[in-house]
């Protein structure tokens, strides 16, 4: 099964559009705001339709398959990221995690690529999840589960490589890929803690995850809903706002008005809701307002016309 090229933009832009309508919150305290239009400025002094490390770093991976390229041509590009601001709205930096920054230093400094990310147990936040979107369309096709666990593994560690942070990783890989395939979300949920146990994850970090798969989890109140940006935390936050709202725009909001880590929240929420119904239509006035410079277009242009039929 391959999606079409208009889907795969939907795909794409609903990552943009999450991360975008929340940049001008990212780290506000809950209910200390509201958001429910595409604004500008505010924590990172942006004009309206910018997004941030999430989008860009999704875009290095984007470009990157496109061109078949290697861990080390994908980090030759995350590293324009960080020096020149190349694949940014605004051609200029203005935010990234401290383990991407880490990893992308210790490759600049020689170190081989899977061996560049932090494997603490305190480097696990949500910037390595926040990039990988694009493996769930390459593996679309790829039925082994093995292999797409042991490539979303790699992907995974040139910058976190804790396993818990591979663990979040696999799930909402999986989670986007079998969605894609039209399995419905709490089916979804209810199968892929099972198979997680196929590919040797310790038993003491795949527990650490338990709440996104128990039955209740979609009825927890919004206060029992962490927000961070702790990989669990982010993970677990945008499945429980594709459990209690269905409506794209409604979820978007629901993630953007969670604060603390929202663009990331809301970036993984609203891809998992337009996997969910590809014709999930974006509202018009979020995306025409997103900032994509003609050299953005065209990374999008290319990985659509590869990827999509
Ligand atoms: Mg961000």
């Amino acid at each position: 099964m391959q999606l079409t090229q208009r889907q795969l933009k939907q795909f794409i832009y609903a990552g943009l559009v999450g991360d975008a309508l929340d940049v001008p919150v990212e780290f506000k305290p809950r209910d200390s705001y509201r958001i429910d239009a595409m604004l500008g400025f505010g924590t990172y002094d942006q004009p309206a339709g910018s997004w941030s490390d999430d989008s860009s770093l999704t875009l290095c991976l984007m470009e990157n398959l496109t061109e078949n390229g290697s861990m080390v041509t994908l980090f030759d590009k995350m590293l324009a990221y960080m020096t020149t601001g190349k694949y940014t709205p605004n051609h200029e930096l203005f935010d990234i995690g401290n383990a991407t920054r880490r990893a992308i230093f210790n490759y600049s400094k020689g170190v081989s690529p899977l061996e560049c990310g932090d494997c603490s147990e305190f480097a696990n936040g949500n910037g390595a999840i926040m990039r990988i979107a694009p493996l769930a369309i390459i593996l679309l096709t790829e039925k082994d589960f093995k292999k797409r666990s042991t490539m979303i593994r790699e992907y995974t560690i040139l910058t976190h490589a804790h396993e818990r942070s591979v663990i979040g990783s696999v799930i909402y890989v999986e989670l986007l890929r079998e969605l894609l395939l039209g399995t419905e979300l709490t089916v979804v949920l209810g199968t892929l803690q099972q198979r997680l146990q196929l590919v040797g994850f310790t038993e003491v970090e795949l527990a650490k995850y338990q709440c996104i798969f128990d039955q209740d989890f979609g009825k927890l109140p919004r206060a029992a809903i962490k927000s961070s940006g702790y990989v669990i935390d982010s993970l677990a936050a945008a499945i429980w706002c594709n459990l209690v709202a269905h409506d794209f725009q409604e979820v978007t909001l629901l993630a953007v008005n969670l604060g603390e880590d929202t663009d990331t929240v809301a970036q993984l929420a609203a891809m998992i809701n337009v996997s969910q119904k590809l014709e999930t239509v974006i509202p018009d006035q979020w995306q025409q307002a997103l900032i994509i410079p003609p050299e953005i277009h065209t990374i999008i242009t290319d990985f659509t016309e590869k990827f999509g039929d």
